[in-house]
């Protein structure tokens, strides 16, 4: 095959995995979908967004996805005639920073690459990674308390008024005050959504927020990942009402929406690492005690 078809080829298989990721986007149209694709995401929180939404459409039952000769090490097969699953991966290169003169890495586009589940493959059983941590909803708050004051904010039990949970805007920082009368699960949710907002969003944008807005919707949505990730789920009756009045016309709505798929995948995924990272560090605390 020449040069020139090989890249055709490639580009074409690119613009395929662009138009079914922007497909995928848009047959989300009820808050139920949202849902179902949120539930996904707590599952694939360290994909991207897009990839998230590229595995989700084309196997919304996927539970653990490598490529071909990731599965081979870890003593699987995929089997004959599976049709992988395509994904988006970075073309990565070293080049020198300007400022610093430092070696880094730089992204310059993407290819496409070939995943499979693990239910396309045979072989040696997988060694159980305990994927979703289990956590009480005690815990979480605790968790998502230290999390949010490492990240410097002021997180504390106050009333406000007609409000669960809010955020003001400080000079001095952000100040997060979550109703102390409620029960601790609808606390550590409600503060998984101010954490949100504060980590996603200016003062003016969170003073222009309202139900029905994309900045609501982030919010909620990290709220979601989060405590559907901890296994501390039972307030789910979140509202993503922005999802029933997106207009999904222009190009420009579309182009905001990842925009909002994006913040929210990296946020959801800053929240666990951070949560993770500290929960390992006491483990580890403990252990040498
Ligand atoms: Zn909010």
């Amino acid at each position: 095959m020449t040069t020139q078809s090989k890249r055709e080829k490639a580009q074409a298989k690119q613009q395929a995995a662009l138009e079914k990721l922007e497909q995928g986007i848009l047959d989300i149209t009820t808050e139920a979908d949202w849902r179902q694709y949120l539930d996904f995401h707590s599952k694939f929180y360290n994909y991207s967004a897009s990839n998230t939404m590229l595995i989700y459409g084309q196997c919304p039952e996927a539970g653990h996805v490598a490529g071909y000769k990731a599965w081979q090490k870890l003593g699987r097969q995929v089997r004959k005639g599976e049709k992988g699953i395509v994904i988006l991966a970075p073309c990565r290169k070293k080049v020198e920073d300007n400022k610093t003169g430092d070696e880094v890495w730089r992204i310059f586009g993407f290819k496409t690459a070939t995943v499979f589940d693990v239910s396309q493959t045979d072989g040696d059983d997988l060694e159980e990674t305990d994927i979703k941590a289990q956590t009480t909803e005690a815990e979480l708050y605790r968790n998502l308390k230290a999390f949010g004051e490492a990240q410097g904010f002021k997180v504390l039990e106050q009333a406000y008024p007609s409000s669960y949970g809010v955020c003001i805007y400080k000079p001095s920082g952000i100040e997060i005050r979550v109703d102390p009368l409620l029960s601790v699960d609808l606390r550590a949710s409600i503060l998984a959504h101010e954490l949100g907002h504060a980590l996603m969003h200016n003062a003016d944008e969170y003073r222009e927020h309202s139900l029905t807005s994309q900045k609501e919707l982030e919010a909620e949505s990290v709220a979601y990942c989060i405590t559907q990730y901890f296994g501390v789920a039972k307030d789910q009756k979140r509202s993503f009402a922005y999802i029933t009045c997106w207009n999904r016309e222009s190009d420009q709505a579309l182009e905001q929406f990842k925009a909002s798929m994006s913040v929210i995948s990296k946020t959801v995924k800053t929240i666990i690492e951070g949560i993770e990272s500290t929960a390992s560090n006491e483990s580890e605390a403990l252990a040498l005690a």
